[in-house]
């Protein structure tokens, strides 16, 4: 089986949605196998989103995912993945398709309700920033 990483993100959070977007993904299969409610720190989301340092959206995105607190967890299902990018839809909830999750509650691209991982090395690198060895069962 596949992992990837999740995160439930400010704006979702905000407006109650935590439970739902959970209860979504248990019924597409997504088994959680480690979860927790933080806060980020300017730092911390400027760390996980080290790649996207230098892209224009860099600053709003590390200041959107740090002003209020997250719901990270690492998911785990045959071929993860893919089938996490499917059931969350497009980056811009305006081309997500109908009953993705970004298309029932993200208002826009930069406050799109959830994080999912591109790729294998992706997951891996964000489940260890996010969760210690013995966090993850
Ligand atoms: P994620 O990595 O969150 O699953 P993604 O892989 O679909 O998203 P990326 O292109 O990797 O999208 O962008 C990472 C995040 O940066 C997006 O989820 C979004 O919150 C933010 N973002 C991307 N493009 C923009 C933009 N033009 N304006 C504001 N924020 C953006």
């Amino acid at each position: 089986l596949e992992r990837t990483l999740s995160i439930v993100k400010p704006d979702a959070v905000e407006k109650n949605h935590t439970g739902a977007i959970i209860a979504r993904l248990e019924q597409e299969g997504f088994i959680v196998r480690a979860m927790k409610r933080v806060h980020l720190t300017r730092a911390e989301a400027e760390g996980f989103y080290a790649e996207h340092r230098g892209r224009g959206f860099f600053d709003e995105l590390c200041s959107f995912m740090s002003r209020s607190p997250i719901v990270i967890m690492a998911l785990e299902r045959e071929d993860a993945i893919a089938k996490y990018r499917e059931v969350i839809g497009a980056t811009n909830p305006a081309n997500a398709a109908e009953g993705t999750i970004r298309k029932l509650y993200a208002a826009s691209v930069g406050e799109n309700a959830v994080h999912g991982s591109d790729k294998p090395e992706s997951a891996a690198r964000e489940i260890a920033y996010f969760f210690a060895g013995y966090e993850v069962s």
